[in-house]
C-alpha cells in the first residue's frame, strides 16, 4: 500500500472507531500467539556470520537473551579487523579510539557508554552500567573509571592498521560520511528467545574522523536501538545524525506497534528520512533492521550494499537488504 493512502486509511480508521494508539497495541498484543516454530532468531547489521553464530550458540547452550548479544557483539569488538567496531576501529581526527555502545533487555531496562576510551568489550560496559549503577548512561573518562573498576583491562584500541588509515587521511583532511565502511560497520544485533524474550545491543567505533567528542546515535536508547518486549526491536546503522533526527528505532518499533510487519516498519522509517525538506539522503547512508514478537524480520537502507546477518532454524544466512537507491 502507497504512504499516503496507507495514512489516509489509518487516520480514517483511528478517527472513525475512536481508537487510541493504546488500544492499536491491546489490538496488536492479543494478535500474537508465540510462533514457537520460528524461534529463536538473532538478526545482526551486516555480515557478521560468527557474532550471529555465538549468539544463537549462546540461546541454545541455555543463557539468557541478553548473554547472547553481549556475547554476539563482543566477538566483532574484538575482531582488530573490522574498522568500525571496538579495538581496531578508526578514528577520530585527533587519532583517538573513542566507543559508543548500549543495550536493552526485554524488561526495558538499558544502559549505555558513550564516547568510550581504552576499553575494548564497550557492550559489557554499558551491560554494567544497566546492571550495576543507578543511571542509564556513562560518558567519557566517567565511563572508563567504572569500568576499571568493575575489572575491565586497560587497552590500546589503535592497531596499526587504523593508525596507517588515519596518517593517509590527514595528508587532505577531507570529512566525508563513508558509505558502507568495506560492507561492515555498527553492529547492532537483536534476539528472540524460545520464550518470545527481545534484548538488543549496538557497539560501534563511530564515524571514522569525526570530530573529538562526537557521539552518534548508537549509544542513544530510541536512535541508535530501541526494544519493547510487547512488540519488537530494531536497530541502526550509518549516519547517526541523520538517525537520531528521526529516532529511528523507536519510530520503527511504534509502527510495528500499530500493525506494521518488520520491512514495512523499516522501509517508513527510511522514507521518514529521505522525505525530510532538503535531505541530502544521496550522499550518505543509514539502514536499518527489526524484529518482531512473531520473530519475523525486516532490513531497508537508503544506499545499495547494506545487509543483514539472521540466523534462524539452525540456518545462519546473510541478506542483502533492499534500498531506497537502486543504483
Ligand atoms: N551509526 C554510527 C554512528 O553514527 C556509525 C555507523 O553505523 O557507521 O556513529
Amino acid at each position: 500500500m502507497k504512504r499516503r493512502k496507507f495514512i489516509k486509511k489509518t487516520s480514517l480508521l483511528s478517527i472513525g472507531l475512536g481508537i487510541t494508539n493504546d488500544a492499536f497495541s491491546n489490538i496488536h498484543k492479543e494478535a500474537i500467539n508465540l510462533n514457537k516454530d520460528a524461534l529463536p532468531v538473532v538478526i545482526a547489521t551486516w555480515d557478521v556470520k560468527l557474532a550471529t553464530k555465538v549468539a544463537f550458540a549462546t540461546l541454545i547452550n541455555g543463557g539468557t537473551v541478553l548473554d547472547a548479544i553481549e556475547n554476539g557483539c563482543k566477538i566483532e569488538e574484538a575482531n582488530e579487523k573490522g574498522q568500525s567496531v571496538g579495538k581496531g576501529g578508526l578514528p577520530d581526527r585527533n587519532g583517538n579510539v573513542t566507543l559508543d555502545a548500549c543495550i536493552m533487555n526485554s524488561k526495558g531496562d538499558c544502559g549505555s557508554v558513550i564516547f568510550l576510551k581504552n576499553i575494548k568489550h564497550a557492550i559489557s560496559l554499558a551491560r554494567k552500567v544497566m546492571e550495576d549503577t543507578p543511571h542509564v548512561m556513562l560518558s567519557g573518562v566517567g565511563a572508563e573509571e567504572f569500568g576499571y573498576s568493575m575489572g575491565f583491562k586497560k587497552e590500546n584500541l589503535l592497531t596499526e592498521a587504523s593508525k596507517k588509515a588515519w596518517e593517509k587521511w590527514k595528508k587532505t583532511s577531507k570529512y566525508n560520511s563513508i558509505i558502507n565502511i568495506e560492507n561492515h560497520d555498527t553492529i547492532g544485533m537483536l534476539a528472540i528467545d524460545s520464550d518470545g524474550n527481545i534484548s538488543g545491543g549496538c557497539t560501534t567505533s563511530g564515524l571514522a574522523y569525526k570530530m573529538h567528542g562526537r557521539v552518534g546515535d548508537s549509544p542513544i536508547i530510541g536512535s541508535g536501538l530501541y526494544v519493547d518486549n510487547e512488540i519488537g526491536g530494531a536497530v541502526a546503522t550509518g549516519l547517526g545524525e541523520e538517525v537520531v533526527k528521526t529516532v529511528g528505532s523507536f519510530l520503527i518499533v511504534e509502527l510495528m506497534r500499530q500493525g506494521h510487519n518488520p520491512q514495512q516498519a523499516c522501509e517508513m522509517a527510511i522514507k521518514r528520512i529521505v522525505n525530510k525538506p532538503n535531505s541530502n539522503y544521496k550522499n550518505f547512508q543509514v539502514g536499518y533492521i527489526a524484529l518482531n514478537k512473531n520473530g519475523d524480520t525486516g532490513c531497508y537502507s537508503i544506499q545499495k550494499g547494506f545487509s543483514m546477518t539472521k540466523y534462524q532454524s539452525y540456518k545462519n544466512v546473510n541478506i542483502t537488504s533492499d534500498s531506497y537507491l537502486i543504483s
